[in-house]
């Protein structure tokens, strides 16, 4: 099969606006979720490329560690387009909000997604309480209060996994939406926040619009 540059998928090369990047996650989900995603330029020339003119990510992504959903992958995305913070339970501290802020002030990332999925293990382990040995207790500790609002509402069953990860991503939105310097950007208009899902099953991410 012959090999040349135009069978890649090539993105804008800056991408301003948050609604441009939104447009350009959503269509690459949909390519991964069809099983028809783009072949990614990964070559030694893309990679010197980026060297010198530098990185420039349409969004920075929080998301979860967990194995079954690398953001590259399920938004169908390739080197230089996401800059990717992933922390069990995709929880935020003060580690994960400086490589959030760095990322959406200093690349200029014009969108930022913090992801949730479904079946997610550190949400589990909040929910149903037990052993949380060494720092693991420190994720779980961070998850507790979503814990709480959701069985303080009523939610029994099995539901309350659902819940707990919906109410976990929508409380990671308003702690990034807290912090100085996302305020000043969200002020400016060049930024926008999303709270998103991914569904292991149907390979789909929900966007929280
Ligand atoms: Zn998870």
């Amino acid at each position: 099969m012959p090999i040349g540059t135009e069978s890649y998928y090539q993105r804008p090369d800056i991408v301003k606006s948050p609604e441009e990047a939104l447009a350009l996650l959503k269509e690459g989900n949909q390519r991964f979720a069809a099983g028809q995603t783009l072949r990614q330029n990964v070559s030694e020339e893309k990679r010197n490329s980026l060297v010198a003119n530098g990185q420039k990510p349409l969004a920075v992504i929080v998301s979860c560690s967990d194995s079954r959903l690398p953001p590259e992958l399920i938004f169908d995305q390739g080197l230089g387009d996401l800059f990717v913070v992933r922390v069990a339970g995709n929880v935020l501290g003060p580690l994960t909000m400086g490589s959030v802020e760095y990322g959406v002030e200093h690349l200029h990332a014009p969108l930022l997604v913090i992801m949730g999925h479904n079946h997610c293990g550190a949400v589990k382990a909040s929910v149903d309480g037990g052993d949380a040995p060494g720092s693991i207790g420190a994720i779980v500790a961070r998850i507790k209060p979503s814990v709480d609002i959701v069985r303080s509402s009523g939610v029994e069953g099995d539901s309350i996994y659902d819940h707990v990860e919906d109410i976990n991503i929508k409380a990671m939105v308003a702690e990034v939406q807290a912090s100085p310097i996302i305020q000043e950007l969200l002020h400016q208009g060049s930024l926008s926040i999303i709270g998103a899902k991914y569904c292991q099953e149907t390979g789909k991410v929900t966007f929280f619009e």
